[in-house]
């Protein structure tokens, strides 16, 4: 297996000024070439959101006013009052699960989540808490739940939703961290024997972090976590409300960067409460669907300094 960040293998792949790097992330296990060089071949694609069409506004059935193009809701915040919902949750009409959910993050017509104001985000995080809860209650102990966010991270619809996947069991990527919060702490600690907290930093509000992990497997993947935390249940605790306030300001720093790309992001809630998100500007290949082994040609400190560096 190759070293651990930060004990570096060089390992020029043809580059003539550039050399790559092998990483490996503690968290997943998974080997990583860090190879800028790769981003400047002809030919790389640029994928982007697309602009919405009049069919797509005319005919979005998460917007209000359309709730009878939805399956019945299991969920509508605030559940009381006058002012009509705020977050809606209805079962997916196309499950691939015994059970999934979707959570509708507004009843404006919303593309992205960068555009939620803290409120919104809030009841989010709320409606996945209650819905993890009556997973639980109902023998699905594990709620696996996940932003889509453009046609090419899998968003068949534009208007901003999540999914939420009601498990027996904890997934694959879960149970392959292990003890996860052990793994947050190695890595963090690396980043500081490197070379200081804030090169890899792209933002803390109170005790979430967010920063680029040294072994990111795509161009400005992040990884937000309360490092500190001893959480029960993820679901339950006050780091996924702030980790989900601190997402939605990382998208809108990826979005003044980038532009609107598309991303997939997800908490994972094994032992350490964490959200990975995974912007979509590369395509995984035959190298990363069959050796397991992921090129990122942006190195993680760059894209930190990026992110850290745009508004929110
Ligand atoms: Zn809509
Ligand atoms: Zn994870």
């Amino acid at each position: 297996m190759p070293a651990a960040f930060p004990r570096l293998v060089a390992s020029p792949l043809g580059e003539s000024s550039l050399t790559s790097e092998l990483r490996r992330d503690p968290l997943s296990g998974r080997t990583v070439v860090i190879a800028p060089g790769r981003a400047r071949r002809p030919g790389a694609v640029r994928p982007r959101i697309e602009t919405p069409t009049q069919e797509e506004l005319d005919t979005c059935p998460f917007c209000a006013g359309r709730e009878h193009m939805t399956p019945p809701e299991t969920l509508r915040l605030p559940e009381h009052g006058a002012g009509g919902w705020q977050v809606r949750v209805v079962p997916n009409l196309y499950p691939a699960f015994e059970r999934q959910e979707v959570a509708i993050h507004s009843p404006r017509h919303v593309r992205s989540f960068a555009e939620l104001g803290d409120g919104e985000v809030e009841l989010v995080a709320e409606a996945w808490r209650v819905r993890a809860r009556a997973a639980r209650d109902e023998g699905f102990p594990y709620v696996h739940a996940a932003i889509n966010e453009g046609r090419l991270a899998g968003a068949s619809l534009a208007h901003s939703h999540s999914q939420l996947v009601w498990l027996r069991d904890e997934p694959p990527a879960v149970i392959q961290e292990g003890d996860a919060e052990a793994a947050v702490c190695e890595m963090l600690k690396q980043i500081q024997h490197q070379s200081g907290p804030a090169e890899f930093e792209v933002q803390r509000a109170r005790d979430v972090l967010a920063f680029c992990p040294p072994a990111g497997r795509v161009p400005y993947e992040v990884l937000i976590t309360n490092p500190g935390a001893k959480e029960g249940d993820a679901y339950e605790s006050e780091g996924l409300r702030l980790g989900l306030i601190v997402l939605r300001d990382v998208v809108r720093r990826l979005r003044a960067v980038e532009g609107p790309v598309p991303w997939n992001a997800w908490v994972h809630a094994g032992n350490h409460l964490h959200i990975e998100l995974v912007p979509r500007l590369t395509v995984f290949a035959g190298v990363e669907l069959g050796a397991g082994i992921y090129v990122n040609t942006l190195a993680p400190e760059e894209a930190a300094a990026r992110l850290r560096n745009a508004p929110t």
